[in-house]
């Protein structure tokens, strides 16, 4: 599909037009891990009517709305992407009367090992989520809003005024909103909350299991017991899951899996190499956010993931071969590289102002690592590869892996965000970004942020991007 169509706007929600649903019923069902398969029909039917009926907030065609869909659809592919997002809940609920464990996973990290496990590994944004799925079903984005803070205001106040806004997610574990089994998150640096957050849940009436997978920082490649501490806190993982499902989780079972998220990643590490040597970008940056989410998480399905991303890939090096830009993209936008943790700037409102988002640190630091090795200990293996993802290391050496990474990006400018109660990110931004500007001569600049999960982005926020984008447009 190489043009771009715009969206239906009607009664504040944006819907599907017409005019595509034969070229999307041709692309085929959508395979899942549990072996079953929904229908390009199904799928259809779902996206422009149930879907919007019972979601509103989701397809809401507010402007200010960092999760709302793209106003073009430039990747047909896309619809299924959003389609995993948004139904995900139906498939969590149907596995867990299945009796796969709901695992609540914090810190960045990889999901193999939760996945292999047969889990439901959620981080923080999609739980919180899926608590909205629960309070705040046929909503628009506002009254959404106003539930999600209802949550998270009980959990700053029994928890602590001072943590970040994940807390959200906690407090609705500890409020029973949503039916975790296990609260599991690696201790990876980049996040200063997890670990206390784990810890504020044995205080909690609702008695949850928690585990800490333990993760030394300043990784140097000799630290052989490094990467022997790593694989044995894997090993504890996958036993502790299984503990709560009754399964016996292999090596055989965690290598298969390795192998399908080597090629998830693979396909991601593709789609966007060629997105970013483009001469224009081919689609909204809200797509290449979604992009490396979908090549880090597998939005809750590898199986799902893999199909999604190669007709992503193969869509992208069509319009790349043309070249086309994005319907939503200016002429020619201002190219943007993003930094930082939980972080999604509203990027909408970057496409608007004319920029257009080419990669980021996060996310793509794990999907750009070399595949981890199939042979031999896979847990070490995986230690190894998970012990060297770039953004994780000393933030000098992560700041010059960025610099590569925007040279290769062709950026113009670089944005690092930081919520608000997010200690490390606040901390590393500054110097991140002096190092890429020292290094690279592009302008980089931070943006403190207090919209963790908010359905609006605020004006503020808004005018931050614009004048960055407006600045880098006169240098251009
Ligand atoms: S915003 Fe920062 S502290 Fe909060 S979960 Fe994300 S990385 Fe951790």
């Amino acid at each position: 599909m190489l043009e771009s169509y715009s969206m239906v706007e009607r009664d504040g929600l944006l819907l599907y037009p017409e005019e595509i649903k034969e070229r999307f019923l041709a692309t085929g069902p959508l395979p899942f891990r549990d072996g079953t398969r929904a229908s390009p029909e199904e799928i259809w039917e779902f996206m422009t009517d149930e879907g919007p009926r019972r979601f509103p907030y989701m397809f809401t065609s507010n402007p200010n709305s960092p999760q709302r869909l793209p106003y073009y659809v430039d990747l047909i592919g896309s619809i299924k992407l959003y389609y995993m997002i948004i139904s995900r809940r139906f498939r969590v609920e149907k596995m867990r009367k299945l009796g796969k464990p709901l695992v609540l996973v914090q810190g960045g990290q990889p999901l193999e090992p939760y996945y292999a496990a047969d889990a439901l590994p959620l981080r923080p944004g999609d739980m919180t989520e899926l608590a909205c799925y629960y309070v705040a079903e046929g909503l628009d984005i506002r009254n959404k809003d106003w539930k999600k803070i209802d949550i998270r205001e009980e959990g700053s106040r029994t928890v602590s005024m001072e943590a970040c806004h994940q807390i959200t997610t906690h407090a609705a574990i500890r409020n029973n909103v949503v039916p975790v089994d296990l609260v599991a998150p690696y201790t990876r640096v980049r996040c200063s909350d997890a670990t206390f957050l784990v810890e504020s849940h044995r205080d909690s009436s609702r008695k949850v299991d928690c585990f800490l997978v333990d993760y030394p920082t300043n990784y140097a490649p000799d630290k052989t017991w490094a990467v022997e501490y790593v694989a044995e806190n894997i090993r504890q993982l996958i036993a502790r899951i299984d503990a709560i499902s009754g399964k016996t989780t292999t090596a055989d079972d965690f290598r298969r899996q390795i192998g399908a998220y080597n090629r998830v990643r693979r396909l991601a590490r593709e789609t966007i190499e060629v997105w970013r040597a483009a001469p224009v970008p081919p689609a909204s940056s809200v797509l290449v956010y979604r992009i490396l989410a979908l090549g880090k998480d597998c939005d809750g399905d590898p199986v799902a993931a893999e199909h999604v991303l190669t007709q992503l890939r193969d869509e992208v090096r069509e319009r790349t071969a043309v070249p086309l830009k994005g319907g939503e993209l200016a002429e020619r936008p201002a190219r943007i590289f993003k930094c930082g943790s939980c972080i999604a700037i509203n990027f909408h409102a970057l496409d608007r102002a004319g920029g257009a988002l080419v990669s980021a640190d996060d996310w793509w630091s794990d999907i750009s690592t070399p595949d981890v090795e199939e042979e031999g200990d896979i847990f070490a293996n995986y230690a190894r590869t998970t012990l060297s993802a770039p953004y994780d290391l000393p933030t000098e050496d992560r700041a010059a892996w960025i610099v590569d990474q925007v040279r290769m990006s062709r950026a113009e400018g670089l944005i690092f965000g930081y919520q608000w109660g997010c200690n490390f990110q606040s901390a590393v931004a500054r110097m991140v970004c002096d190092i890429v500007q020292k290094e690279t001569d592009i302008p980089a600049t931070t943006l403190s942020l207090d919209e963790l999960g908010r359905g609006e982005s605020t004006e503020q926020t808004q005018n931050r991007i614009a004048a960055f984008v407006e600045m880098l447009s006169y240098a251009a």
